[in-house]
């Protein structure tokens, strides 16, 4: 049976790709390495939409969060953080260990942070020296508007706008520059359509002076140290080698197809797929769905253990569950990367066998049937 990854990370690796991982191995201090580098940061600052430098680091996307906490701030400064979801809670845990102190503005799972929320806290806590924003927060489907939040944080104070996009890049339509943003994380797992293992880590001018005032110890995450070394298309360390020529094919997909149908493409493939969902009497999770993956509702006597089962044994599917309180209560079904509107169809049509399979009522092809027709609109 063919096997059908829809999990919103890893996700699957187009066939270029994984041909271009397997070739023999170059060497990181040669001129062939220093030219895929350079043409690697050309289509990535293309992807993030900036003329700023955007660094490559060799770990989770995680580790790229992690590396803008020790980068930009101090011990003692003071942040706000958007906690809406598993990774948000992250953002506010991880500056802690740090001695950072974190204002964490808490949003219910599935809903939107709003920007006057970020702008109270901001007048409470007119210090605090970053916002940090989760822009498709993965374990609830949601995105926020980022663009107006960027602008409220712009317009109200001098905190630099850090953002997860771990999820968003090359799905949301994310503009780094004009949007004024400072910094922004991927991993390549996700949009990116690789497998895990790099970071990407866009900074802006005021992003990078603020490196210059921080305190905080740090070594392998040094990034005015990778930024030096980015100048002659080097890195301080050994980088994932296989995995950047990876990335250096990925990015010539997303060069081909243009960043902006790369956005459009996801759009369409959610919409649709929410659709299809629907129309079998399945209700959504999010109240502001991301483009990147879309949680929705265990029916009522559908267990989580038996519809994730039936999917994998019966078509191949694997999926993803609930997180937190939502832990066999939803499924999430990711179209984030490579993904197409054939995905959605066979997917919803995985979708009415395992559901028919586990005794849920339904009319057979209605769900597909309103896939298809969200796509002929
Ligand atoms: C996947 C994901 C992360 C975590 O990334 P790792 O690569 O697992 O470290 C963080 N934030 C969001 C929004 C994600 O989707």
């Amino acid at each position: 049976m063919k096997k059908r990854l829809f999990t919103p990370g890893p996700t699957p690796v187009p066939e270029e790709i994984l041909l271009r991982m397997a070739a023999p191995l170059i060497h990181h201090r040669h001129p062939e390495f220093r030219a895929m580098f350079r043409r690697i940061q050309t289509n990535l600052r293309y992807l993030f939409q900036t003329d700023q430098p955007v660094l490559t680091l060799t770990c989770s996307g995680t580790g790229g969060m992690e590396a803008l906490f020790v980068n930009l701030f101090s011990p003692g400064d003071t942040i706000v953080a958007v906690n809406g979801g598993k990774f948000g809670e992250r953002w506010v845990q991880m500056p802690r260990v740090f001695g950072i102190t974190t204002v964490e503005v808490t949003v219910p799972w599935g809903d939107a942070v709003d920007s006057a929320q970020i702008v109270e806290a901001l007048s409470a806590h007119p210090d605090a020296k970053g916002v940090v924003l989760t822009h498709s927060e993965t374990s609830t489907g949601t995105s926020i508007d980022l663009e107006r939040i960027a602008g409220a944080v712009r317009a109200n104070s001098g905190a630099l706008v850090c953002v997860d996009g771990i999820s968003s890049v090359g799905a949301h339509e994310l503009r780094f520059d004009s949007w004024g943003i400072d910094a922004c994380v991927t991993g390549s797992q996700k949009g990116l359509m690789i497998p895990p293992g790099l970071a990407c880590v866009a900074l802006s001018s005021r992003a990078r002076e603020a490196m210059a005032q921080s305190t905080m110890p740090k070594f392998y995450f040094d990034l005015q140290r990778a930024l030096r070394a980015l100048e002659t298309d080097d890195t301080p360390w050994t980088p994932a080698i296989t995995l950047l020529a990876g990335l250096d094919a990925a990015l010539a997909l997303i060069r081909e197809e243009g960043v902006e149908n790369v956005w459009n493409r996801h759009r369409r493939l959610a919409s649709a797929l929410r659709a299809g969902v629907s129309a079998l009497g399945l209700k959504l999770f999010s109240r502001a769905p991301s483009v990147a993956v879309t949680p929705v509702w265990l029916p009522d006597g559908v267990s989580w253990k038996e519809f994730s089962e039936t999917m994998k044994t019966g078509s191949g599917v694997t999926i993803a569950g609930g997180q937190g309180e939502f832990t066999g209560k939803i499924f999430r079904v990711a179209h984030l990367g490579y993904f197409d509107n054939l995905d959605m169809v066979a997917f919803v049509a995985a979708l009415e066998l395992t559901l028919q399979t586990c005794g849920y009522p339904l009319i057979a092809g209605s769900g597909v049937a309103a896939t298809q027709a969200a796509f002929m609109k």
